[in-house]
């Protein structure tokens, strides 16, 4: 196996490319893609302030370690959900790989702030796991990009992730949601703008690039996960790329050339209803928001700090490498 810029050995074949690389060349496809989301979708200006979510796995490492290498400044964000030994081991991922760069790493315990984790949470609030806290982490990640002055806030999700949202979104018809699947939300309305750099990019080729530049992530799946529709979309997806290679890609890349648009106007009139919590000021189109709603019947389920929810929270903020 050859690589098929160099005609040294290649590390990797790339089926939706034809071709195999070797590590120099496969970091450089790497990059290169990561630099074309950003260019194609106006993500990210040179200069700006880039906070980037960090969950300790393979995605979140992979592009925080991409975009300093193409020359960002960018800072880490870590959310601690309190799910038993994983949330410890991902913690500790993120915090090792900050502290090995002398980077920035901003830390948010949800047990510690709002006395709930998620495996208490969601029984006592009555949703799913995965629903609580994804609810949580989007609620937190747009909270820390605000309250931090960041212009920028960066997620892990990659061309698997978004292909099995599209997959699930389009199975159903939520038109809605289809109408909001965009690499790039603006900032508007209180939120921050929100990006994915990685949606040129698969899971397997962010695994590739952490173990080849000796990134130490977290390897095992969420015990909650279990049972979660998402991981069957990307099952199917994967079974449909075997024997389609680039199947992901132009279904994803199709949709957003050809259909998102049409989707927008419903995702537009919902956003037309938005004004601020009355608990917490994030913007919501209800009286309070949803996770005020979530804390309001989760917290108390493990010992806290008894900080008030109602008031927005200064940040438990690690400067990793720095004595806390
Ligand atoms: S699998 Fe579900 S509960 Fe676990 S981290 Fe992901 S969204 Fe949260
Ligand atoms: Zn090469
Ligand atoms: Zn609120």
């Amino acid at each position: 196996m050859k690589c098929v810029t160099c005609k040294g050995p290649a590390v990797i074949d790339i089926r939706r490319h034809n071709a195999n690389f070797c590590v120099d060349h496969f970091f450089e496809l790497c990059r290169r893609q990561v630099m074309k989301a950003i260019d194609d979708h106006s993500m990210i200006a040179k200069g700006e302030k880039v906070l980037v979510a960090v969950s300790g796995g393979k995605d979140s490492l992979a592009v925080w370690d991409l975009l300093l290498d193409l020359g960002y400044e960018a800072d880490g964000l870590y959310i601690g959900l309190g799910i038993g030994e994983y949330s410890d081991t991902s913690g500790d991922h993120a915090r090792a790989f900050a502290t090995e760069r002398g980077l920035t790493l901003l830390e948010v315990d949800v047990p510690g702030r709002f006395g709930y984790d998620i495996p208490s949470g969601s029984r006592a609030a009555r949703r799913a796991p995965c629903s609580a806290c994804g609810l949580s982490k989007r609620h937190l990640f747009d909270e820390a990009a605000i309250q931090g002055g960041y212009d920028v806030l960066v997620t892990g999700h990659n061309l698997d992730d978004e292909a099995a949202v599209l997959f699930g979104n389009t199975l159903h018809w939520q038109t809605d949601f289809l109408g909001r699947q965009h690499p790039v939300l603006p900032a508007r309305d209180g939120f921050p703008r929100k990006v994915k750099p990685l949606v040129r990019l698969t899971e397997r080729e962010t695994a590739a690039y952490c173990v080849l530049r000796g990134i130490d992530y977290l390897v095992d799946e969420c015990p909650m996960a279990a049972g979660n529709k998402h991981i069957s979309y990307k099952l199917a997806l994967n079974d449909i790329e075997k024997m389609s290679p680039g199947a992901k890609h132009s279904f994803y890349f199709g949709f957003l050339d050809r259909a998102a648009a049409l989707f927008e106007p419903e995702a537009e009139a919902d956003r037309e209803e938005l004004h601020p919590c009355a608990s917490c000021g994030a913007p919501t189109t209800a009286e309070t928001c949803a996770f005020c709603r979530l804390v309001d019947r989760a917290g108390g389920e493990v010992p806290h700090d008894d900080q008030p929810s109602a008031v927005p929270v200064v940040l438990g903020t690690t400067r990793a490498g720095a004595k806390q």
